[in-house]
């Protein structure tokens, strides 16, 4: 789950992450009654679950109260990256000497969680990664113990060499980040950039945090920050029928059973010279509902040429699958091809069941989606 940068910041001043707070605004009018009250220059923000807002034009110095309003009526209802902007941070604008980028993320590689600093900040990491590697220090965070203050100074002293009273508030500044990410169940905290300003401090100018999803039980609270008018109808409808989906980039829209049968299947697709649509598991017991379910998140993606149903019955039952399917072809007009395999418990009912009302099955999973590719293609 992504949150927004004003609710970042909220998390880390919490943790003691000097940050400028700032007020949010849905409309104009309040971002230039904000920018009144502040009194000096601000920036006007977009609040949006997206990087690289800044390139987009959705970030925005303004020297007066009017200039916040107009920014802001340019900003709200901005698309960046294909997600509209409904509200905007107000925030003092600061005097940057300097721009570093922090960050904590999963090192899957590793199996454990790794901490990047640059001290070429404000530009995104995959960019510097890519062009200068070199200047990326990694500290690989061992789980038992956090980050370790030794971890911290290293890094510190990596941004900031010749300036020992910064790097001093670097140390607790990386300390801090690094209880952000473990007391929450992060997936992501990122501060780019991390700025020293004029006057020689040291302050979080923008924050990004992503929540781990199966960390959320462990934090009602943060449950509140879901912005639901920012989520994905389909990820929205997925996550309240108990359906685990990732949307893709490819053609194939995939239904499977099992997370692992669901990753194979995906891997199979590209194998094979397709590309999957998205990764979908119906999971156990599933009712005909969860299939119409699938189906109509599925469909609702425009580059879906095709339907893939992959189901191995154990708990789930194959008839219930054939039944849903079924039920979805009598009462909608699917508008692209679907095939299904399927195996396990009843499986001769569920052939029936389809044989019937002329669905393409087939018997072997290369075979399925093979099948399923040539469709997509022709
Ligand atoms: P992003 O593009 O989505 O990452 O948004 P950021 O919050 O990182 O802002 C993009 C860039 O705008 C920063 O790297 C800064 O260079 C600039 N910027 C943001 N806030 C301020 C500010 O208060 N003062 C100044 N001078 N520049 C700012
Ligand atoms: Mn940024």
């Amino acid at each position: 789950m992504d949150i927004h940068e004003y609710q970042a910041k909220e998390l880390f001043e919490k943790s003691g992450i000097p940050i400028l707070r700032g007020e949010v605004a849905c409309s104009a009018a309040e971002a230039a009654s904000i920018a009144e009250r502040v009194g000096r220059p601000v920036v006007v923000k977009a609040q949006v679950h997206a990087g690289g807002r800044g390139k987009a034009g959705g970030v925005k110095f303004c020297k007066t109260p009017e200039e916040a309003r107009a920014n802001a009526e340019k900003i709200i209802g901005m698309q960046i990256k294909g997600k509209t902007v409904r509200k905007v941070l107000v925030v003092e604008a600061a005097d940057i000497a300097s721009e570093a980028y922090v960050g904590i993320t999963h090192n899957r590689a590793a199996r454990k969680a790794t901490f990047m600093v640059s001290a070429e900040g404000g530009i995104d990491i995959e960019e510097v990664a890519k062009n200068n590697p070199d200047a990326i220090l990694k500290e690989i965070i061992e789980p038992a113990l956090g980050v370790t203050r030794a971890q911290a100074r290293r890094l510190a002293y990596h941004l900031y060499p010749n300036n020992p009273a910064i790097a001093k508030q670097a140390v607790s500044l990386l300390l801090n980040l690094g209880k952000v990410f473990f007391t929450h169940d992060c997936t992501l905290t990122e501060i780019n950039p991390l700025i020293v300003t004029e006057q020689g401090e040291l302050i979080a100018l923008d924050a990004k945090v992503s929540l781990d999803d199966n960390g959320l039980a462990r934090h009602p609270e943060l449950e509140e920050l879901r912005d639901l008018t920012a989520e994905d109808i389909g990820d929205a409808k997925a996550r309240e029928a108990g359906l685990a989906f990732h949307k893709l980039e490819g053609e194939v829209g995939c239904i499977v059973n099992g997370a692992g049968l669901a990753m194979s299947t995906l891997d199979v697709i590209k194998h094979f010279g397709g590309s999957a649509a998205n990764f979908l598991d119906i999971g156990g017991s599933s009712n005909p509902q969860k299939v119409r379910t699938a189906m109509e998140i599925i469909l609702r993606d425009p580059n879906v040429r095709v339907i893939l149903f992959n189901i191995f019955g154990g708990i789930t039952r194959c008839d219930d699958v054939a039944n849903g399917l079924v039920e979805v072809l009598n009462s909608t007009e699917v508008g692209v091809p679907v095939v299904i395999r399927l195996t396990g418990t009843n499986e001769e009912e569920a052939q029936e069941i389809l044989k019937q009302a002329n669905v393409i099955t087939e018997t072997s999973m290369d075979g399925v989606i093979q099948r399923a590719i040539s469709l997509a293609n022709s």
